[in-house]
């Protein structure tokens, strides 16, 4: 199905949606969801790769690492893809320096009004986009005004709820699943882990590359170990600290709290699935044996409250998803589990 090169792992509805699709039906605009780490942006920079490749090909997906287009795209300096992570803001003119690293409404709208220049396609890359404005988002409400012939934009965010429904509902939108222990574990042997590293961290991982580069670092045993044990203090119906989360920090961003709090959501999930299982005593494997002595501690409900703890975990990660505040889901959730 596909001709030539393409790396991506997981993306298996992506793959299903583009495998399918002739030149004729491209969209101009796709937006990929799903959790951090999963590969949503890998497979839009491989989209974008196999749209700008100039080896002819009768398939959308696939490219041949060779031909002029693949060089330029490899270097980073292929002229019909921009790619930019991050926030759009308003524009400013030129003085503001201090943001000078972050696109603007003015630049967005300057990228999507330009054709391709040496293909027939033009690839603008909106990686973890977070809209500032709506003026910010009104730049890509025009460019769906009038687009340009061969012009296609790819968003990806974790939070797709955040983004205005006049926005979303112009974009075809694919989710993107967690990947699986085995495919983390691929991705990190490919990029050189040793491989009892390797199987370690993809096990740590459920199913995010992102996770699992940071269990690697060390980094993620802060926030992982410092959710069970919120979790654990909530389901004993105190208020623990959430320090954690850095919600007062004011170097993050709006869109890196919510990451933060997603993190500490899926945690939570995984804790009070495991402590459902202890409770039931279910024979199945837990998804964090290392943390069984905590889970097990803490006091058992009845089946039915244990269930309905579950669906209200599910709905505070949708939630999350959406504008209310990263504090509000917090709390939220603490009084969801000390029910
Ligand atoms: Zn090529």
């Amino acid at each position: 199905m596909i001709e030539g090169t393409f790396e991506v792992v997981g993306a298996r509805a992506a793959l299903t949606y583009f495998g399918a699709l002739g030149p004729a039906g491209l969209s101009h605009g796709y937006l990929f969801t799903g959790p951090a780490g999963v590969g949503k942006k890998r497979f839009a920079r491989a989209l974008a790769q196999s749209l700008l490749c100039e080896t002819p090909k009768s398939t959308l997906l696939g490219y041949c690492n060779a031909c002029a287009g693949c060089t330029l795209f490899r270097a980073g300096t292929h002229p019909d893809f921009v790619a930019t992570e991050g926030t759009v803001k308003i524009g400013k003119d030129g003085g503001s320096a201090q943001h000078d690293e972050e696109l603007t409404a003015r630049d967005l709208v300057r990228e999507l009004s330009l054709r391709g220049y040496r293909s027939a396609y033009r690839v603008v890359l909106l990686g973890d986009v977070d809209f500032a404005t709506h003026e910010a988002a009104n730049a890509l409400l025009k460019f769906f005004e009038e687009p340009p012939g061969g012009v296609v934009v790819l968003l990806t965010t974790s939070s797709p709820g955040t983004l205005l429904a006049t926005i979303r509902s112009r974009f075809v939108e694919i989710g993107f699943p967690p990947l699986g222990t085995a495919e983390v574990e691929s991705v990190l042997r490919a990029g050189g882990v040793e491989a009892a590293r390797a199987r370690l961290a993809a096990e740590a991982s459920f199913g995010s590359i992102t996770r699992a580069r940071a269990v690697l670092e060390g980094a993620d045993e802060g926030i992982r170990s410092a959710s069970f044990g919120w979790f654990a203090e909530a389901m004993r119906g105190h208020t623990p600290d959430h320090g954690f989360l850095r919600l007062d920090d004011r170097s993050l961003n709006a869109a890196d709290k919510r990451a933060l709090v997603g993190e500490m959501l899926e945690i939570v999930r995984i804790a009070a699935r495991d402590w459902a299982a202890l409770g039931a005593g279910a024979d199945v494997p837990l998804l964090a044996p290392d943390q069984r002595a905590l889970l097990a501690a803490l006091p058992q409900r009845t089946p039915q409250a244990a269930a309905t703890l579950l669906a209200a975990i599910a709905e505070t990660t949708k939630l999350a998803e959406t504008n209310v505040s990263a504090g509000l889901v917090v709390d939220y959730l603490r009084m969801q589990l000390g029910a």
